[in-house]
């Protein structure tokens, strides 16, 4: 279970395949990446090894935003369709999830009902609620992010993507661990360190509770409740 994201450098396939491969390690079922150029957008996921994902990649699956993924499957079988990134029903919202969600049940019942079948994720769901919310509310993926946050019980690292503002990729953890990663004309997030050491040694560290916007340009870091999070990055000395 790990998770690797960028925005705003072209090649971003090769970063996510590369990260998740540094991921490895950690184990996992089955791996997945989310890619959008300006064109289009692609979803690919693959049980079993990172190379039969890669299977699937031809060249011109590739564009400047991306967020990938290795399961261990924890809620809902180890399939392709269970696998991560998630999409909302209504394909816009994108989701990566480390850890559990505790209260999954609980947080199904206020999903529309027959909008999820049996064997689904804990993930599914919390996606399915976010969409729900925006939707409902008419808010924007960060406020929708995080009332959803308040909802939850467990463990999570999240990396978010709104296919109606592709220009941000939204951040969020409890217990389980994600940094972002600083470049000069990019960002990213990832689980290690090691996932983006070649294309970077700048990381910051988010803390349980925060939420992070990340952009080509900048990163902000701010607390459930609102409030803004100043934190300069750090030199990650790794051998690669
Ligand atoms: N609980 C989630 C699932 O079963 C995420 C598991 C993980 O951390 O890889 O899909």
């Amino acid at each position: 279970c790990g998770i690797v994201g960028i925005i705003g450098q072209g090649g971003a396939t090769e970063t996510l395949v590369q990260g998740l491969k540094k991921l490895e390690y950690r184990g996992y079922d089955s791996a997945g990446i989310f890619i959008h150029n300006t064109e289009t957008d692609y979803l690919i996921k693959s049980v079993g090894r990172i190379a039969h994902l890669e299977e699937k990649l031809a060249p011109e699956i590739d564009g400047t935003m991306g967020i990938g993924h290795t399961r261990w499957a924890t809620h809902g079988k180890p399939t392709e369709e269970n696998a991560h990134p998630h999409q909302s029903s209504d394909g816009r919202f994108v989701l990566v999830h480390n850890g559990v969600i505790e209260n999954y049940q609980e947080l199904k019942q206020l999903l529309s009902k027959g909008v999820l079948g049996e064997d689904c994720t804990d993930t599914q769901i919390v996606v399915e609620l976010i969409s729900q919310l925006v939707a409902q509310h008419q808010l924007d993926a960060k406020e929708g992010l995080r009332q959803v946050l308040t909802l939850i019980k467990g463990s999570y690292a999240f990396a978010l993507v709104d296919k109606k503002n592709p220009e941000a990729i939204y951040l969020a953890k409890n217990k389980s661990p994600l940094l972002i990663g600083v470049g000069e004309d990019f960002h990213g997030c990832c689980s290690d360190a090691m996932a983006m050491i070649e294309k970077t040694n700048q990381f910051v560290e988010i803390k349980d509770g925060e939420i992070v916007v990340l952009t080509k340009s900048s990163y902000q870091i701010e607390s459930l409740a609102g409030e803004k999070v100043e934190r300069a990055p750090y030199t990650a000395e790794l051998d690669s």
